[in-house]
């Protein structure tokens, strides 16, 4: 029987919708700080030095230690707290919340990210025109609270919401397509779709429209921040393996822009394996205060996105759970 929301306090919740909503946070935090070790290594340099990559241990470029996180994390939490603090997507607050995070000198920033944040200052505008130039990772590498809080909402509502967390810094088709793609895949994987699930719906929907990111034809070693490049790895890795552990190793030693492959693939293969399947030593790893917020905040834009469904369902959040016929009807509602 899963605990309701509100009754939470400590352990994780054991299984269910919770459970891979945490799982796709802490996915995400442990993705990060796994593959930010070995960022813009090769994947032979990676073999040289751990032979496989698989510890949480801090380094690499940015000299972290054992369990920091990078930007991808960083913004994630920003991005989640400015909704839950407007109590739904709204674009100023999430400019603002990322300018604000931007204040407090992050360990790394994108220059897409910059540029789009410097772009708000000046202009008050939390949206940049189309470039071609944007086509990098960054919008995509945070926007997992998108999932969560437009959960059991209407394809169209998603897909705004999506873009407009987006757009604050990244306007360009591809970046918007393969954003729009993961948030459908954690949504899907959160409600309990299977990998092949996945394959078959955001991602075959995604490679209809723009089949730049085709995946099958080579093995995506050394991905670059170009989306394309960054969700073939994470596809391959994701649809190639069966245990979060196996994908997550798997995409971060390719190497290349590994932290961001690493917090993608952590936050879909998260979402659907649970926080269970996510290795006891990584959780360990893992900074505490990345963890207590990453808890938190999963199951805060969960309740949301029920509060948002009862308040016109009339039931109450303690009765939902991802079982139950209410959660699949948003499920086939939204999605099949
Ligand atoms: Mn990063
Ligand atoms: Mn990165």
């Amino acid at each position: 029987m899963i605990q309701p929301v509100r009754g939470f306090r400590g352990a994780d919740p054991p299984s269910g919708l919770q459970g891979r909503a945490v799982g796709a946070y802490l996915g995400l935090a442990v993705g990060d700080a796994l593959g930010a070790t070995v960022e813009f290594m090769l994947p032979r340099e990676i073999k040289a030095q751990y032979g496989v990559h698989n510890r949480i241990r801090g380094g690499g470029w940015l000299n972290l230690k054992p369990g920091q996180v990078t930007d991808d994390t960083g913004m994630a939490l920003a991005l989640g707290e400015a909704i839950l603090a407007a109590g739904g997507v709204e674009v100023h607050t999430i400019a603002r919340a990322f300018d604000a995070w931007l204040r407090n000198k992050p360990v790394d920033v994108g220059h897409t990210v910059r540029r789009g944040i410097v772009h708000f200052r000046r202009s008050g505008q939390p949206w940049v025109p189309e470039n071609p130039q944007d086509a990098g990772n960054g919008a995509c590498m945070r926007t997992l609270p998108i999932a969560l809080a437009t959960l059991g909402q209407s394809e169209a509502a998603v897909a705004a919401a999506c873009q407009s967390q987006a757009r604050v810094t990244h306007h360009h088709p591809l970046s918007d397509a393969g954003t729009l793609c993961v948030v459908r895949m954690v949504q899907a994987a959160l409600e309990g779709a299977s990998a092949l699930d996945l394959l078959h719906g955001p991602v075959k929907a995604l490679l209809a429209a723009h089949s730049e990111f085709r995946f099958r034809s080579r093995h995506r070693d050394n991905p670059s921040a170009y989306i394309v490049e960054t969700l073939q790895a994470v596809f391959q890795a994701l649809f190639d393996t069966d245990s979060f552990a196996e994908c997550l190793e798997n995409v971060v030693n390719r190497g290349g822009d590994a932290d961001t492959t690493g917090a993608i693939a952590g936050m879909i293969a998260g979402a659907l394996y649970g926080v269970e399947a996510i290795p006891r030593e990584w959780l360990h790893e893992l900074n505490s205060e990345i963890q207590r917020r990453c808890r938190q905040q999963a199951l805060a834009l969960l309740e949301l996105a029920v509060q948002r469904y009862t308040a016109y369902s009339g039931t109450t959040v303690g009765s939902l759970n991802h079982s139950s016929s209410r959660w699949s009807s948003l499920r086939d509602r939204c999605w099949c």
